[in-house]
């Protein structure tokens, strides 16, 4: 049987991403530790979910569904990581972006979008517009990302074909890259840090 290597990877990071979450679970739940309030709790997780993340539809029955559980701890641990699962399993797909008014376009654009494997020398330009473009958000997710932290993408694999033109070039924020990169050899349990805006939200 050949298992679908789609789904390891995703699973792989699914786990890989709920160690981390076990770990810091004292930290990831200061605030429910403080306050012992599950409605508190889900309030503030469904601001930040929506804040950060408002491309991501998200199903909260998990909080339902967990109404025997007794232990409010475990209760909210169980929410946080189907919720965590949510943002992995969206449904994304990487669609032709906008381009970019021609008066941008300087003259040696058009010869340095064609696919190449080599990046060429204006990259740099290249991904700041495309990140303005897009009001410095996430395409997946809808994150507001900084232009050091953002992550580009492709509409059309450029080893396929795809160009750098602006129509193909996709921004990213670094957890979606992580999880749509999944040919990225970076993606192991060390470094996956996917829940960290979960542990920030209960610190803030
Ligand atoms: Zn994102």
């Amino acid at each position: 049987m050949i298992l679908d290597s789609t789904f390891i990877i995703y699973s792989s990071l699914i786990i890989a991403c709920l160690i981390p979450l076990y770990i810091y679970r004292q930290k990831v739940f200061s605030f429910a530790y403080k306050t012992g309030s599950l409605e508190f709790f889900i309030k503030d997780l469904k601001q930040h979910m929506q804040r950060n993340h408002p491309k991501i539809s998200l199903d909260y029955s998990i909080i339902e569904k967990t109404k025997d559980e007794k232990d409010i701890r475990i209760r909210e641990t169980l929410i946080v990581e189907d919720i965590i699962s949510q943002f992995f399993y969206h449904e994304y797909e990487k669609n032709t972006q906008k381009g970019i008014s021609r008066e941008k376009l300087w003259s040696t654009y058009e010869e340095k979008s064609f696919s190449n494997p080599k990046t060429p020398n204006d990259w740099i330009e290249r991904r700041e517009l495309a990140w303005i473009r897009d009001e410095n958000k996430c395409n997946r997710c809808g994150m507001e990302i900084k232009l050091d932290d953002t992550f580009t993408t492709f509409a059309k694999d450029i080893a396929q074909g795809g160009g750098y033109n602006f129509e193909n070039i996709i921004i990213l924020c670094s957890d979606c890259n992580k999880v749509l990169n999944d040919k990225n050899p970076k993606n192991t349990i060390a470094s996956l840090n996917l829940n960290d805006a979960l542990i920030k939200y209960v610190e803030g």
